[in-house]
């Protein structure tokens, strides 16, 4: 399939041809016509898969014929959970529709009031917005969305985790009800169809294989750590590896990011932190410097795990494993991207070990354990799930603090599949309108209740 068999208009397909892309994804390949259509559309697609095209394609395409609609407000609304994947979305839409004449722009919070009254004081085709801002806009009545034709959920999932539930309620109750919707999610748990059903209008549902399969060019290797300054002496050594030319390391805390890329530093490492306590301009300028190569170690917490966009990336390290399944597969999918190769590490430390089957469970297969001469954990690692322990070749208490440079050795771990919810490659799409309600019974098998106070 190319992209001029979606007869968008042909501005949008030129784009798409400076881009250098010449067959669309699955997912765009699925959704582009079933949005040019006019359907509302629930999906499944994690980041890296082609998403923001399959929805932003069509919705310029509704903005090559003008509106008829009232006032100056947006005719397409993205919304966003994070600053990060909204900057991420503008991108995308400047870049699509370079060949048309929009008028787009961001409200996000953390960034100045005046820049977002003065893009909303006359008539704005796209908006990408973080709901908390943009609640705020529509409650002092700088924003009206009385002429909005398109209504974007973009990682909605990720938007009930933190606890952005009331304010998307809020800005779906102030949008026109003849919209069309379309929701994008890494999961289809129970929460996200229950957001669907009350904003979207018997939704398309297209479901790509999500898990492992857009991660195949991913090595996964776990290494078992005893404590926090195992985790550092582990850490120490990878990043000495001369093949890492770019890693994001992630760690639980925003605390730890800074200790930890104050560390990397001091030990003589391009390094720096990216959290949610610094601003959106420390932010942009961090991630600045990573894409010109400036920083060779990120250490961030999961606000950079969605949508943060860097190519290049060699590895990625989770210095501690994320408390949520699924944050797990967005964070790797960090690297690996645009068909290159990458390696995703892990430490899992004793009490890390009901993060770790979570994992295992979503993504539905073992991590494969490995142990670093001379950096093999001194404990066990008593896996329920019949995962062989982290028994170490070789390994005395002698040796902790030894050679960097030593060879990883692969110890345990069969890697194998847990049944039938691994379907490595099969990225077939379902597509079918639901019989009962919008949308399906949820296809993850585990989901665990986020704490909607999220400290990243
Ligand atoms: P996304 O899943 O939207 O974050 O996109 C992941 C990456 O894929 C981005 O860097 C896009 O520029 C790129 N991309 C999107 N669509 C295509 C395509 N059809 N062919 C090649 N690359 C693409």
């Amino acid at each position: 399939m190319t992209f001029e068999e979606f007869n968008l208009n042909p501005a949008i397909v030129k784009a798409i041809t400076a881009c250098g892309y010449t067959v669309p994804t699955p997912i765009q390949e699925q959704s582009i016509p079933v949005v040019m259509a006019g359907n509302d559309l629930i999906a499944t697609a994690q980041t890296g898969t082609g998403k923001t095209a399959a929805f932003i394609l069509p919705a310029l395409e509704r903005l090559t014929v003008p509106s008829t609609g009232p006032g100056k407000g947006p005719r397409i609304l993205v919304l966003t959970p994070t600053r990060e994947l909204a900057g991420q979305v503008m991108d995308a839409a400047c870049k699509y529709g370079r060949g048309m004449k929009l008028r787009c722009g961001s409200i996000l919070g953390g960034m100045p009031y005046r820049d977002q009254l003065r893009l909303v004081s006359a008539p704005v085709d796209i908006i990408v917005a973080t709901p908390g801002r943009l609640l705020d806009h529509l409650e002092r009545g700088s924003i009206r969305l009385d002429r909005l034709e398109m209504l974007i959920l973009d990682e909605a999932d990720r938007m009930l985790d933190m606890g952005f539930s009331e304010d998307m309620e809020k800005i779906v109750s102030r949008a026109p009800s003849a919209r069309q919707t379309l929701m994008f999610t890494a999961t289809m748990e129970k929460s996200v169809l229950v957001l669907a059903e009350k904003m979207l209008n018997n939704p398309l549902r297209i479901e790509l294989a999500v898990r492992t399969s857009s991660h195949a060019l991913i090595e996964q290797r776990l290494h078992v750590a005893d404590n926090l300054s195992h985790k550092k002496d582990l850490l120490r050594h990878l990043v000495n590896d001369t093949s890492l030319t770019r890693a994001i390391i992630f760690s639980a805390t925003k605390r730890d990011a800074d200790e930890l890329a104050r560390e990397l530093s001091r030990a003589g490492h391009p390094a720096a932190a990216l959290h949610g306590d610094m601003n959106q301009i420390a932010r942009n300028k961090t991630i600045e410097r990573m894409r010109r190569g400036a920083i060779r170690l990120l250490v961030a917490t999961d606000v950079a795990a969605r949508g943060l966009d860097v190519n290049g990336i060699t590895h990625v390290i989770n210095f501690d494993l994320p408390r949520f399944a699924e944050d797990y597969v967005h964070r790797i999918g960090r690297t690996g991207r645009a068909g290159a190769t990458g390696i995703a590490i892990s430490f899992v430390s004793s009490s890390e070990l009901n993060y770790l089957e979570r994992i295992e469970r979503f993504i539905g297969k073992k991590l494969p354990e490995q142990n670093i001469e001379g950096l093999a954990p001194l404990s066990v690692l008593r896996r329920v799930s019949g995962g062989n322990g982290a028994r170490r070749p070789g390994s005395s208490a002698g040796n902790r603090f030894g050679k960097p440079g030593g060879k990883p050795k692969t110890s345990s771990g069969s890697g194998k599949s847990w049944g039938s919810s691994a379907k490595p490659g099969a990225a077939k799409p379902a597509v079918g309108r639901s019989s009962r309600g919008p949308v399906n019974q949820p296809v993850v098998e585990y989901r665990s209740r986020r704490n909607p106070s999220n400290s990243i």
